[in-house]
């Protein structure tokens, strides 16, 4: 499994990294929102359901799941 962010469209909403803060964590910037930090591109089989679930409830609908 591979997850990409579309950053350009992120707005920091941190839904994600209350899904699954194993892989995601939002950092604040000096300017605009904060955004998304991916901190595991490739993650394993145990964190599937949280990062689904990332990727179903964030708001702005920036996360991708690719099948690797
Ligand atoms: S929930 Fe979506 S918009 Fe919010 S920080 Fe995560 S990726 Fe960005």
């Amino acid at each position: 499994m591979k997850v990409i962010v579309d950053l350009a469209l992120c707005q920091g909403h941190s839904v994600c990294l209350g899904e699954a803060p194993e892989v995601f964590d939002v950092i604040e910037q000096d300017d605009g929102y904060p955004q998304v930090k991916v901190l595991l591109e490739n993650p394993p089989e145990a964190l599937r359901e949280k990062v689904l679930k990332a990727a179903r409830y964030c708001p702005n609908n920036v996360i991708t799941v690719l099948e690797e």
